[in-house]
Formats: structure tokens, sequence, C-alpha cells
């Protein structure tokens, strides 16, 4: 059989390796990097039941890494998923009433951006030396306010690289900021832009596509590579933990081998659902994948109708990690819809640059036929974050609350008794103020460090160590710009 390589959604058969791809980020067509088929599962589940979060995501990723040495991709798990993690399982399933909730958030930075940040800079110093590329890797990026803590935690003191961390200086939760602008490490730089994430996120893609200055970074001996959630090294890691929640549900005896699941996620840049994609294609028996969306609804009118139309103002929620209008891994499922027609892939993205919309063919709104849509309001996560409190003692944060009701719509709506596993993207411990104002009232009182204290002790849960006394970190970082400043940020920084 034919090996594994990766290529572009919107050009030829040039045939990547999976280290270049990791490396580079994104493809030099503005395309994102796709595997040219799935890898399958080739052992029943049942014999996968026995392994640990770290053999299971050996045996995984092995199928995507294939130029990756055995020992290195053994190293690499080992570094990322250890004592960070608060927990050995590193994504426990909990049970709730006949809901299973995947906490992905017992990482460095208490999100699920750490099952892949926490890895990734590994895989890109690996894929680094390999190709002897013999140049410093300098990872920019745009941040909602989680990505950036993660990567700034998985990047720093790894030799070899630097990281560039740009925020909404008023888009992210006080906590957020906070754990951003107190990190340590010589080779993190975290930036405050006066804009929101999608000014972010156009200006690194600017710099990613200025010909003349990579032509500069790259004679002084740097290059750039992302960290977003565009680079396939993100994706790959989180298809792992849909496989270790079904064989969980399998240990529990909660399902028999081969019987369907659904997955719920809470979404923004439509990676971590795209993960749940990939591991369905891989041969994981899922149902439906359902896509829930915060008030930024693109992607739920997208499942009604076929159309993507980003031509809307951004609203800033509670879940502030989904305030996204343009989800770019949406391209890789369009890709895998479309029979991998690359230029309808150009055509659609194309337009959506031009015209802020595209529609998509009758043969891809089929394929969508596995996704249900659905969206929640703010004041819905309030509602659901209380309700499941006082029926369950668990506290949701508000981005795991978006799932949840999008989950009770859909069951309303379909009465499908499917055994759904609802991704927990975050500690309820990183939102305070939206907890506090959901279960117990204002608390105006007090700031949203004090309200770390004070759900603590109401909920009776323990305060992660990573955030405990973060309000008396030694704040390290200060930059601010304004949104047409961040090349030149950049310049500074790498003295070109
Ligand atoms: C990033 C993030 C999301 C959205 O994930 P995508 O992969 O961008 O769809 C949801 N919840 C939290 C807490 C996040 O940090």
């Amino acid at each position: 059989m034919e090996d594994l390589y990766y290529k572009s959604t919107r050009g030829q058969d040039e045939k990547t390796t999976a280290s270049q791809a990791i490396v580079k980020g994104i493809a030099d067509d503005g395309g994102l990097y796709i595997p040219n088929k799935f890898p399958h599962i080739d052992q029943p589940l049942q014999k996968l039941m026995d392994m640990d979060y770290k053999e299971l995501a050996f045996y995984i990723m092995k199928k995507y890494l294939g130029d990756f040495e055995d020992e290195e991709l053994i190293e690499s798990i080992s570094k990322a998923y250890d004592e960070k993690f608060s927990t050995t399982e590193i994504a426990p399933l909990i049970e709730k009433k006949n809901v299973y909730f995947l906490e992905l958030y017992h990482g460095a930075t208490l999100a699920f951006k750490d099952m892949a940040l926490s890895i990734l800079p590994h895989l890109i110093k690996k894929a680094s030396e390999k190709l002897n590329l013999m140049k410093e890797v300098v990872i920019l990026t745009a941040t909602s306010g989680d990505t950036g803590k993660a990567a700034l935690e998985g990047f720093a003191n790894i030799e070899g690289t630097k990281i560039i961390v740009f925020y909404p200086e008023k888009g992210v939760s006080d906590i957020q900021k906070r754990q951003m602008i107190t990190q340590q490490g010589d080779n993190t730089y975290v930036i405050g832009i006066e804009g929101n994430f999608d000014d972010a996120q156009k200006g690194v893609k600017e710099i990613f596509s200025d010909k003349v200055l990579n032509e500069k970074v790259n004679q002084n001996h740097y290059m750039f590579s992302s960290a977003n959630s565009i680079n396939i090294g993100r994706l790959i890691p989180q298809v792992v933990y849909y496989f270790s929640a079904y064989l969980s549900l399998l240990k529990k005896g909660r399902i028999k081998e081969g019987e369907k699941i659904n997955v719920v996620v809470p979404t923004g840049n439509f990676g971590n659902i795209l993960a749940a994609y990939y591991a369905k294609q891989m041969g994981l028996p899922v149902h439906r994948l359902i896509c829930a969306s915060n008030e930024n609804n693109v992607l739920y009118d997208f499942l009604q109708t076929g159309m993507y139309d980003r031509r809307r103002d951004l609203v800033m929620t509670n879940s502030p990690s989904m305030d996204i209008l343009v989800s770019s891994n949406l391209e890789r499922l369009l890709y895998e819809l479309s029979g991998h027609d690359e230029a309808l892939i150009r055509e659609m993205m194309n337009q959506l640059n031009a015209k802020g919309r595209y529609e998509v063919t009758d043969q891809i709104k089929d394929g969508l036929k596995d996704f249900y849509g659905g969206f929640a309001l703010e004041e819905d996560t309030y509602k659901y974050i209380k309700k499941v409190y006082q029926d369950t003692q668990y506290v949701m944060d508000p981005h795991t609350a978006v799932a949840f009701a999008v989950y009770d719509q859909y069951k309303k709506e379909t009465g499908d008794p499917t055994k759904t596993v609802i991704a927990s993207t975050a500690s309820p411990f990183k939102f305070t103020r939206s907890i506090y104002r959901a279960i117990w009232g204002d608390g105006d009182e007090y700031s949203d460090f004090e309200l770390i204290g004070e759900i603590s002790k109401l909920a009776g849960l323990p305060i992660p160590e990573s955030i405990k006394n973060i309000d008396e970190k030694e704040i390290l970082h200060r930059d601010v710009c304004e949104k047409d400043e961040m090349k030149t940020m950049v310049c500074k920084i790498l003295k070109v």
C-alpha cells in the first residue's frame, strides 16, 4: 500500500512529508495540509482498551506521522503528556445523568488547546532537526485567549524556537490575559493589539504571506511557522482523545464494541470537531457530529443552508474562544466532501475573500448530513450552567455550556437515544465571572481572581495548581500595539 503523505487543499498532488507539513504550518499556495488518505485502525477496538493515553497516542499518531522514528514520537508524547497534566488519565470521561463529559482541560493552561500544543513544539523541533533546516523556527500566533497561553507554555524554552503571541487587548478574560503576560521563558513574546481576534488573525496571515519580509527573515536564519489549528500537527493529536473517550465507554460497559456514539463539540475554528470527523474516517463508530456555536453562528447557518457567509459583525460573548467568523479548518472538510476537488476549494476560498461568502455544491451538502448544527445564546449558557450544577453539582465552563445547550436542543428535536460525549473544553476556573454570575449572582464585589477562591469554596472544587496566586505573579510582558503595527513589532523582536 502506498504511504500516507500530505498535500495542500488548494494545490496539485505535490507530496509533502509529515515533518515538512508540520514545520511549514501552511502550504505555499495558502491551502491547508491534509493527508492524501485516512489511515484505518487495524485492530479491534477491544484490543486497544488496555492502552494508556500515551500508548494510544502513539498508536494513532504513528499512522499519520510516517517519517518520524518510533523513538522520536514516543519521546515527544511522553514529554507532552507528563506531570503538567493534573491527571494521568489525561482526558478523563465523566458521567453525569447519562451524558458523558470528555474533560480536555487538565493540562498546564486549563483549556483543550493543551492537548495538542503540549506536543506540537516537540514535533516541530524534531521535524526541523530531521529536515536539517538550520533555522530558528519563529511561531507567530493570533489568539482569542486560550491558544496563546497554551502555545506559550508549550514553546517556552524549547531550543531552536521563538514564540510571538498577539492577543486582542480588550477581547480576552482577565484570567486569560494574566496567564499570558506572566509567561516565563526567554524565547516568549506577548503583545496586545488594539483590535479584535479577526484583526490579530488577519495581521498574522499578512506577515506569513509577506514575501519580502519572509526572505529577510530567512537570510537571518529564521523561519515563520504557525501554532494555530491550521497546522496539521495540531489536528492529529486531537484525534486521539475521541478514541480514548470511546474506549472509556467500552471499559465502563456503557456501550458494546461497534455501537455508535454522538459527539458534541463547542466550535470556533472547526479544529476540534474536524478531529472527531477524522476519527470517524479512521473507523471510530460515530453517528452524529454535533457542531455547537455561540451567537457567532456562521457554522449553524452554513449547516442549514450550504451557504457560508461571514458578512456580519463579530459578537463578543462569554465563550470568547469561539468568537470567530472565519472557521479555517472547514476548508479541510470541504476538501474531503468535494471528493478532493482542489479547483473548487480554490474557487470557494477566493469567493470568501472577495465577497465574504460562498455556496457549496449538492455533493458537499449531501456529505454534511453527518453533522448537526446548533447554536446557543448567551442567556442559554447561563441557564444551562446553573441547571446542570443544580441537577448534578457539575460545573461547566461557558464553552462547554454552549455544547450542552445545543445537545439539549438536538435531543428534543430528534429524540436520538445514542450515547453522547460532550467535549468539555475549558476549566470553569478560567471563566470565573460567568460561572459565578450563572450560579450564584452578580459577584460585583469580587475581582475575577478573587472569584477563583469563592467558586472553589462554594462548589467544593480544588483550585488548579497552575492558576493558584496568579494575580501575584510578576508581569513580564507589557507591549501593546495598533493592529497595523504587528509587522513592525515582529521585526523589532527578530532585529531584522
Ligand atoms: C479553542 C476553543 C474552542 C474552539 O475550538 P476549535 O478547534 O477552534 O473549534 C472551544 N472551547 C475552548 C475553551 C477553546 O479554547
